[in-house]
């Protein structure tokens, strides 16, 4: 069995049909299939190239961070992983007040987050300007992506491997 020197653990959060499987499956498969599992709830474990890096990327396709959610599966999801995407979609208000809230309860945290703005392809039906996600990204301290899992490949790729990237920094630093 292959070791990994580094290993990123990713949880996917965010309310539910934003897109958490859509860009998740994305990621790890280039493909759309268009429709996913709400209730999936696991762990994908993938190697990946972060740079010239092989990294052993975990990712927690979460139903977690959902309205009747609870506080300590919060907990859960944040224990357990070394690095948080937050995704809201562009033409659900919603689900952008949702992420604002989250942002609220991780004040205290130092896990590294990457905020996207999933479903940029529904301009027409869009809800949340780019500027709103630009500056809850400047609030997180994070990077921003607006991108469409339906739509774009490398994108979603960027947002992951960026968060990757982050995620082996933090560990660097703390060793
Ligand atoms: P989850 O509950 O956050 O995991 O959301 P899903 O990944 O299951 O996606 C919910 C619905 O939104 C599905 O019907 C997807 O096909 C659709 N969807 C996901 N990403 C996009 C996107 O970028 N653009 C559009 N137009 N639809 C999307
Ligand atoms: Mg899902």
């Amino acid at each position: 069995k292959k070791s990994y020197l580094v290993d990123a653990k990713i949880a996917v959060c965010g309310q539910k049909s934003v897109g958490k499987s859509a860009l998740t499956v994305r990621f790890l498969t280039k493909r759309y299939i268009g429709e996913y599992d709400h209730q999936a709830d696991k762990v994908h474990k993938h190697e990946i190239l972060v740079d010239t890096e092989a990294v052993l990327v975990e990712i927690w396709d979460t139903c977690m961070f959902d309205e009747n959610d609870s506080i300590s599966s919060k907990a859960e999801a944040l224990a357990w992983c070394d690095g948080l995407l937050l995704v809201y979609s562009i033409n659900d208000r919603d689900s952008f007040n949702f992420i604002k809230k989250v942002k609220q309860e991780l004040q205290n945290s130092d896990t590294p987050v990457l905020l996207i703005g999933n479903k940029a392809d529904l301009i027409h039906l869009r809800q949340v300007s780019t500027e709103e996600g630009e500056i809850l990204a400047k609030d997180f301290d994070c990077k921003f992506y607006e991108i469409s899992a339906a739509e774009q490949v490398h994108q979603v790729s960027d947002a992951f491997l960026d968060l990757c990237r982050e995620i082996l920094q933090a560990k660097r630093k703390s060793k």
